[in-house]
């Protein structure tokens, strides 16, 4: 099966050629990164043109690099939801107009399922089942993945994803978007000691997250160091603000994988990214006998690759989407219409 896989969901205009779900001939990222940076985020109206403008090329683009043509491909799979719902329509409209005229399946795909098969492209042996710490821009989720596409949510964030809360922070500290690459970098060179920020691990034994607690400890330490007129030192900040977002998610990821008897742990999402999670995360595994897998950097991001590892899956175990798929901005994971 040659499925060509397209991902609009948010700024990045992917497309993607995989043999078989696992094995990618191409994977094409067009990010807008740049049209959206002097507005401090992604303005919806500017990434559904912006998509408008990248989809044909990309798909071209995707097709040469795998060295296949249309003909060739048998199996297409899309982004259907959750992200931006214009941008979600560029994609997805592609997508059944290619499967239409080549008389080929669609698979509408959920973009955080996308995610965590990331990490079967980049591990060819691993299998389900396995708890998955999904950190995006929009989503903090702790997963138990019984199988391929059967998922049990074991915890959530109940206000910011993680992602957003980097953004927001990096924002504050005048870091540019997106803040998460660049407070990792600066964390790198802090004391992640300087200053004790709250965290937030709710009741007794809840696998829930939240971050806004945290977000306004960080703005109240700014404007109160400024008031006084003391001098900030961002690195010192960015390192105290991401080592209490990584404990919070490595002790809960840590204690979730061991009260479920789950030896395998993977990590999922553009936070994924996040060195010094990585770094913990590997650490406390190692300590309690876990093994965790974490996609390499590209595949953390949004991709094609791993919307269409999930297409593959969907479509061998006998499913297909009709060509009336709406983008659906709110879907929800497990949900898919199957
Ligand atoms: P979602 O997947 O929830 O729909 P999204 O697709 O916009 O949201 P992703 O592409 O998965 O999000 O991830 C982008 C997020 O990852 C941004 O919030 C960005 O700041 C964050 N991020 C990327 N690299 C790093 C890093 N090294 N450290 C921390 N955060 C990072
Ligand atoms: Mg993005
Ligand atoms: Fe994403």
């Amino acid at each position: 099966i040659i499925t060509l896989a397209i991902e609009s969901s948010c700024d990045e205009t992917s497309v993607s050629v995989l043999k078989n779900g696992r094995t990618v001939l191409s994977n094409i990222i067009a990010s807008q990164i740049e049209q959206h940076q002097k507005f401090g985020g992604v303005v919806p109206e500017v990434a559904s043109r912006k998509h408008i403008e990248n989809i044909n090329i990309v798909i071209e683009e995707a097709l040469e690099e795998a060295k296949v043509s249309f003909e060739d491909i048998t199996h297409v799979a899309a982004t259907y939801g959750p992200g931006l719902v214009g941008a979600l329509l560029v994609g997805l409209s592609a997508a059944k107009a290619i499967a239409f005229a080549r008389e080929i399946p669609l698979n509408g795909v959920n973009h955080i399922e996308g995610h965590i098969y990331a990490n079967f492209i980049e591990y060819r042996e691993l299998e389900p089942p396995f708890i998955c710490l999904i950190v995006s821009g929009g989503h903090t989720h702790l997963v138990y993945m019984k199988d391929y596409g059967k998922y049990e949510i074991l915890g959530r964030t109940r206000d910011d994803a993680a992602g957003e809360a980097f953004d927001k922070i990096a924002r504050a500290l005048g870091l540019g978007y997106p803040g998460g690459p660049q407070i990792d970098k600066l964390a790198k060179i802090g004391n992640k000691k300087a200053i004790a920020f709250p965290k937030a691990y709710l009741e007794e034994g809840s696998y829930d997250f939240s971050f806004s607690g945290l977000k306004s400890a960080v703005l109240n330490y700014l404007n109160s160091e400024k008031m006084k007129g003391n001098p900030i030192v961002i690195e010192d900040v960015a390192a105290s603000f991401q080592q209490a977002v990584i404990e919070i998610l490595v002790e809960k990821t840590i204690s979730c994988a061991l009260e479920k008897g789950m030896k395998q742990i993977t990590l999922a999402g553009g936070v994924a990214a996040n060195s010094g999670l990585r770094q913990l995360l590997q650490e406390k595994a190692k300590e309690h006998d876990l093994d965790l897998k974490y996609p390499s950097l590209k595949l953390c991001t949004d991709n094609a690759a791993m919307i269409g590892c999930v297409g593959y899956y969907d479509y061998i175990k006998g499913h297909h989407s009709a060509l009336d798929l709406n983008g659906v901005p709110n879907l929800k994971i497990g949900e898919r219409p199957l």
